[in-house]
């Protein structure tokens, strides 16, 4: 969260689940996406979670959404008449980081970080270069900014 985050900030964009039932608008999305790559992601999504947030947003099609707790402190939303993921919420900080499939983004969108790295598996690399964490120095960052994880 430094100065530098305003650098390119897109005012607002409009995503939507394939089926089109669930319509989200982010404004002042952040130009840069959040990359994580931990088992729950990876089963969730098939793939590497690509997140993106912004300041604020508006939902429309509220009744199609179906969210589920998958942990203690976070949630996780899609369409329940198409399937499509639609966001991650950590709820200590209500934050939501929505899939970044559901944009339009232009082509220089960043990676800000890749997180929960030691959980990567050997068969896909990003080639983007940027911060790269494991799952153990994540949670102990979030733990400095004052949240407490239950152990499993
Ligand atoms: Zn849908
Ligand atoms: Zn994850």
């Amino acid at each position: 969260m430094d100065a530098h985050d305003d650098a390119g900030v897109i005012d607002q964009a409009e995503g939507k689940c394939l089926c089109g039932a669930v319509t989200i608008v982010v404004a002042q999305m952040k130009p840069h996406l959040d990359i994580c790559h931990c088992d729950m992601c990876r089963r969730w999504g098939g793939m590497a979670f690509m997140g993106i947030s912004g300041k604020s947003f508006t939902l429309s099609g509220e009744e199609h959404v179906t969210s589920y707790p998958s942990s203690q402190w976070a949630e996780r939303a899609f369409c329940n008449t198409c399937g499509s993921n639609l966001w991650y919420r950590f709820t200590p900080d209500d934050h939501y980081s929505f899939l970044a499939g559901l944009f339009d983004l232009p082509d220089n969108i960043g990676f800000l970080q890749q997180i929960f790295i030691d959980e990567k598996p050997g068969y896909y690399d990003f080639v983007q270069q940027c911060p790269m964490k494991t799952g153990s120095e994540i949670i102990a960052e979030a733990e400095a900014a004052g949240h407490i994880f239950p152990s499993d």
